[in-house]
């Protein structure tokens, strides 16, 4: 615990509580898995949503690549967010779904192919809190 009026020095976190920032190695993005059924699931759990198993689910990293499995082109949002953009669902190779930004490609749904491989890559995001923080986000692009 940090002495009173004494802020802690600004650090890089996480934009989601399952994108982990380890203070040494890369940031990664944590998964749980089932000892019991396999089943991976985006997050740390304690039980198996699909098993229903109360013991022998562990914490893992999930895969950084994936397939595109839905999209949409997004085109307003909020004020001040950049649009159009393409919001997508991807299938995390060895388990997992996440919803993110889908990069490196038109928006334009002739250009986008259902089930393309994708990286699931760590990027800074551009702003910083109140307190100077900076945050990491997980994004998609398409993998050549
Ligand atoms: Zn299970």
């Amino acid at each position: 615990m940090s002495a009173a009026g004494v802020k802690p020095a600004p650090t890089t976190k996480g934009a989601v509580p399952f994108l982990k920032v380890p203070k040494d190695g890369e940031p990664y993005l944590a998964g749980s898995k089932c000892s019991k059924c396999g089943e991976v699931a985006v997050g740390t759990r304690e039980t198996c949503g699909k098993c229903g198993a109360r013991q022998g689910v562990e914490p893992i990293k999930l895969a950084s690549t994936g397939r595109l499995y839905n999209f949409t082109v997004v085109h307003r949002n909020f004020p001040g967010v950049p649009v159009p953009f393409i919001s997508a669902i991807v299938d995390v190779d060895g388990g997992g779904t996440l919803k993110g930004n889908l990069l490196g490609v038109e928006p334009d749904p002739a250009k986008i192919a259902f089930d393309m491989p994708v990286n699931i890559v760590i990027r800074p995001v551009p702003q910083k809190d109140k307190d100077g923080n900076s945050y990491l986000a997980y994004f998609f692009e398409p993998r050549t």
